[in-house]
């Protein structure tokens, strides 16, 4: 259908002129994020701070942990999707999804190793089951060709950082003054907040039919005796302990040598994943048409890219609370755990204006096409950590550095955001294949999976060694700073040759972009 043809799918506009039901998905999203984002900010710390505190490996351990569990979360999505799509339909998988979440913050709130890895596993299942379904159901909301969808996507992304920008505020603050697991009770709250909105939207009928069962039938069809309805639920509350299992099965942790050596499952798992992937790709690229070929690996070079971006960008939650609870002079202004909420605050502020810019910039017929706009999102990646590089030259005699590099640091990481992951997002639906779309979507979702195994690895490079004594801040600092030029300099030189390649990409690629 033309962009052009002016479809407005329903008179509803009783949400800033969007449908009222995406007042109710824009609460639900904004507080099921919350209590993501005001977790995230915790977990490192806390795995530092107690879980591990005793392993003279605790960074090793907690940045293994930290991976494994970011790579599922995400991964899960995929699977959550599928089985919305076929079975359970978007409601019923969001209620699901959030109930899960909830129990997994609250059981966080337990003070136990075994619950610790039960309730990680929890979160996992649940935002698989959550994540990708919410974000379906805002497309739902609209008909095809309703020019309002994109805006509406737009608001939807400010809920997810309003929620990301005040629970690392609300739950950092809780951490510091009665402890880790107060803050992580209020992320379940948030989580159980967000699901009251869904559920209200729902009573009050706002969403009409959409989001009901794919097929009644199918929902109601027994397995084993149980009806799937029933059946689904009860298998994703088994794969709980399994999930749990494989997060704590790893050497640093278990104090001994597994056959995995320095692997972790998870790490074996998604090397597996990927090489299928790509064997699966290149079947499909060989049976292709020229302008389908072309689109598929415009693609999948997009993702390719975002997924480096992710692993740059999702160390905030890892290696940078880390160097910001040792090395940075927060001054009181904040805990390490709340500059956590500086992403999503910049966010908030500049979501609209690139947005805007991007509107401007197509009329006067200067928009840059996709790949332009990656290379520069990850030379501003490049530039940020390139801040934070420098910032070793003005600490004081401790290491510690003015908060100022970490806030200019964001700013800069978050334009980056800003010029990759919306533009990838609505991209990756136009570049698909009609066949491939929905797989396609699952392979964006899995870049973030990936980007957590680079987490991972670059949080393992940089961990610090526990001597049983005060971390010594110049030492801690020499290490940071150093990594931080390391991941600069790739972020710097892969957003070049981006850009380098630009105009004979152009050549071969035509109008596909
Ligand atoms: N901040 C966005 C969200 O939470 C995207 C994060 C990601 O995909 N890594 O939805």
């Amino acid at each position: 259908m033309s962009e052009n043809i002016i479809i407005n799918s329903n008179n509803d506009t009783a949400f800033l002129g969007h449908p009222k039901g995406l007042a109710y998905l824009f609460f639900a999203e904004l507080w099921e994020r919350f209590s993501f984002y005001g977790m995230r900010a915790l977990l490192t710390l806390y795995m530092v701070e107690e879980i591990f505190k005793s392993l003279s490996n605790r960074d090793f351990a907690t940045a293994a942990v930290y991976a494994s569990y970011g790579s599922l979360v995400y991964a899960s999505t995929v699977i959550g999707g599928q089985v919305s799509d076929k079975i359970l339909g978007m409601r019923s998988s969001i209620f699901l999804g959030g109930i899960l979440m909830a129990v997994g913050h609250f059981v966080l709130a337990i003070e136990n190793d075994i619950a610790f890895f039960l309730a990680l596993a929890f979160i996992i299942v649940g935002n698989g089951f959550f994540k990708p379904n919410i974000s379906t159901f805002v497309g739902a909301l609209y008909k095809e060709g309703d020019v309002r969808k994109d805006s509406g996507f737009t608001i939807f992304y400010m809920g997810i950082n309003i929620g990301g920008w005040i629970a690392p505020l609300l739950c950092g603050w809780l951490a510091i003054k009665y402890g880790y697991h107060y803050g992580f009770g209020l992320a379940g709250i948030g989580m159980m907040t967000g699901l009251l909105f869904f559920w209200s939207g729902i009573k009050k009928n706002v969403f009409g039919d959409k989001g009901l069962p794919p097929n009644n039938e199918v929902y109601e069809k027994p397995i084993i005796g149980i009806p799937q309805k029933t059946f689904i639920p009860i298998l994703a509350v088994l794969f709980v302990p399994v999930i749990a299992y494989i997060l704590s099965s790893y050497e640093a942790i278990m104090g001994g040598e597994t056959i995995l050596g320095d692997e972790t499952i998870v790490g074996l798992i998604f090397k597996i994943i990927g090489i299928t992937i790509l064997f699966y790709l290149g079947k499909i690229m060989l049976k292709a048409t020229l302008d389908e070929r072309k689109k598929l690996f415009m693609a999948i070079l997009i993702t390719f890219f975002m997924t480096l971006f992710w692993g740059f960008h999702e160390l905030s939650g890892s290696v940078i609370t880390l160097f910001a609870s040792r090395n940075v002079a927060l001054d009181g202004l904040m805990s390490a755990a709340q500059t956590n909420s500086l992403n999503s605050m910049f966010i908030i502020i500049l979501a609209i204006p690139i947005s805007l810019l991007w509107g401007y910039l197509t009329k006067k017929n200067l928009n840059p096409r996709t790949p332009y706009k990656f290379g520069l999102g990850l030379v501003l990646a490049g530039a940020s950590f390139y801040i934070l590089a420098l910032s070793e030259g003005s600490a004081d005699e401790n290491g510690m550095v003015p908060f100022a590099y970490l806030i200019v640091m964001y700013l800069i990481l978050s334009i980056g955001e800003l010029f990759m992951s919306p533009v990838g997002l609505s991209k990756i639906t136009s570049l698909s294949p009609k066949s491939i779309v929905a797989f396609m979507m699952g392979i964006w979702f899995l870049s973030s999976a990936y980007a957590f195994q680079i987490v991972g690895f670059i949080g393992k490079e940089l961990a610090i060694e526990n001597t049983g004594k005060e971390i010594n801040g110049l030492v801690s600092l020499g290490i940071y700073t150093d990594g931080f030029m390391l991941i600069s300099q790739y972020a710097l030189g892969a957003g070049l040759i981006v850009i380098l390649f630009s105009p004979l990409m152009k050549k071969i690629m035509g109008d596909v972009h």
